[in-house]
């Protein structure tokens, strides 16, 4: 299906080459989109892993992870969830803590698009923290949203490859 060691696949919809990533991620969520540049120094506090929008919204980065038919490595989108102040103070007092991976899993809610399956903000997550260095997990608690079901189930690598050319081509989902 044009997938070549080596990365690369002829696209189907504009004849060029593409990548083809098994990862995407954004760099800040949502919420800090929709706020002019000029007042992000006095708003937001962001770092690879956590932000804060105002002193009183608070977003963690973590993954969700589809496992690939096929292959050992899963395909992962790296995104933001919105939590609770509780909870991301906890998660900011556990950062460093050995044995975090086994601290209950606490509700987040997805503060990225991911246009693969239409409007995601505000999906609902379960957000599990994972050993020290590591960024927290997200499972979508809906498990009839395509996301969960994909989760769940695994995607083939043509679908890794559909996924690219929606990633690549927004315009033309
Ligand atoms: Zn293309």
């Amino acid at each position: 299906m044009g997938i070549e060691s080596g990365g690369g696949f002829g696209c189907k919809l504009c004849g060029e080459r593409h990548v083809l990533s098994l990862s995407y991620s954004v760099k800040a969520p949502l919420a800090v989109g929709a706020i002019p540049a000029e007042e992000w120094d006095q708003r937001v506090v962001i770092t690879h892993d956590q932000c804060v929008v105002d002193g009183k919204d608070f977003y963690l980065r973590g993954r969700i992870l589809v496992p690939v038919i096929g292959l050992e490595e899963p395909f992962v989108w790296g995104i933001w969830a919105e939590v609770s102040p509780k909870n991301f103070v906890r998660t900011n007092e556990r950062w460093t803590a050995a044995g975090r991976e086994r601290d209950p899993a606490f509700p987040g809610w997805l503060n990225s698009q991911l246009p693969v399956f239409g409007d995601t903000f505000n999906l609902e997550l379960s957000v599990q923290t994972q050993p020290v260095g590591q960024r927290p997990q997200f499972v979508v608690v809906d498990a009839g949203h395509p996301l969960a079901i994909e989760q769940r189930d695994g995607i083939t690598l043509e679908r890794v490859e559909e996924i690219a050319v929606m990633m690549m081509h927004p315009a033309n989902r």
